[in-house]
């Protein structure tokens, strides 16, 4: 498995590591062999978060039991304020059974404002660097949708790392990531195969780590299957060919912009309805040709894009100023038969 410098943190970790969300999923012996694998097959990188519901409980019965030190382990926090992340870290710590945390990231940073408030007086960077004084936390970086926001962390030269989406149809991160490498600040790409929309996992890996800005790619994953298939790009480090390139094109262009990347923000949805799910079975719809699978698996869903009414909150909390709404009526029109 290709290694890389993560910046000034020097830890030297593999090029793939393992995204925290999907894992959430499963029970604590599959996490287990989730994470026995990923290590067979050269990962030593494991990004979580608070917010992935159970992703740092079973990340944390995984590490106890097959070794928490073979792994540079990250987490994050949506806590902005002193007290606020200081009650985060310490549940982190115990579901992640560790008495330390390699990289602790100010999650999902929106504006100016809110970085405001995480470096004020009474902000949570001044607990977190507490905690570093003491050896708890090692490092300390920051995740983000927003490149301005990105490029203002960056200047602060308070972050060892940034973390931002990056793949074929999302690379307006590419000067921000140059930016950072000239900083001497580590690369950490999240949603590199956008959320799940792009299917050809290892050439979407590839383009991305022929980037050179980029430290570290991690998909979520929560299947073996998935974690053979995407550590191959890592150990098999070979620059796209042109008919590769070409496919992996082809297979991005049909997603256009306005699509989801699963990022789960949008939730709770006012009325139950599983927003990601939806646009999920409408990709199968459309882009897969299995237009009777996808409708009956939406109509099976007790609530789904029908019942939406209208109120806006899931809009206000997607990063990526998705018009959910409209969306939602275009999957119905799609997939509805009633
Ligand atoms: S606008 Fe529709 S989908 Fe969004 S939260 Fe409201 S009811 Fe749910
Ligand atoms: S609709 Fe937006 S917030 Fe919700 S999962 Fe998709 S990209 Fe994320």
């Amino acid at each position: 498995m290709e290694k890389r410098i993560l910046g000034r943190t020097n830890f030297e970790i593999s090029a793939i590591g393992f995204g925290g969300i999907p894992i959430q999923r499963v029970d604590e012996e599959t996490a287990y062999e989730l994470i026995a694998e990923a290590y067979n097959q050269g990962i030593n990188f494991i990004d979580t978060a608070r917010g992935y519901m159970e992703s740092e409980s079973l990340l944390g019965y995984a590490l106890e039991k097959f070794g928490r030190d073979k792994f540079i382990l990250a987490t994050k926090s949506m806590a902005r304020t002193y007290d606020g992340v200081l009650e985060e870290l310490n549940t982190s710590l115990k579901n992640l059974r560790t008495d330390y945390i390699d990289l602790f990231q100010f999650h999902n940073v929106r504006t100016k404002e809110d970085l405001d408030i995480v470096m004020g007086e009474n902000g949570a960077l001044k607990a977190i660097k507490e905690y570093q004084k003491k050896g708890i936390i090692k490092e300390i970086g920051i995740t983000s949708h927003s490149v301005d926001l990105l490029n203002i962390a960056i200047d602060t030269g308070e972050f060892s790392t940034i973390q931002y989406p990056y793949n074929p149809v999302e690379n307006q991160g590419e000067p921000v990531f140059k930016k950072a490498r000239e900083n001497n600040i580590g690369v950490i790409v999240m949603k590199p195969l956008a959320g799940g929309a792009i299917p050809k996992g290892e050439l979407c890996l590839r383009y991305i780590l022929e980037n050179k800005d980029v430290t570290v790619a991690i998909p979520g994953m929560d299947t073996v299957e998935q974690i053979i298939e995407n550590t191959r790009a890592g150990n098999d480090m070979r620059s796209l060919t042109d008919e590769e390139r070409r496919d992996l094109m082809a297979e991005a262009n049909t997603l256009g912009d306005e699509f989801c990347r699963r990022c789960g923000y949008c939730a709770p949805c006012t009325v139950g309805i599983d927003i990601p799910s939806q646009f999920i079975m409408e990709g199968y719809y459309t882009r897969y040709n299995l237009q009777d699978w996808a409708v009956s698996r939406y109509e099976a869903m007790d609530i789904r894009a029908k019942d939406c009414i209208e109120c806006g909150e899931c809009e206000s909390r997607c990063p990526y100023d998705l018009p959910i709404i409209e969306m939602l009526k275009r999957v119905e029109r799609n997939l509805g038969r009633e």
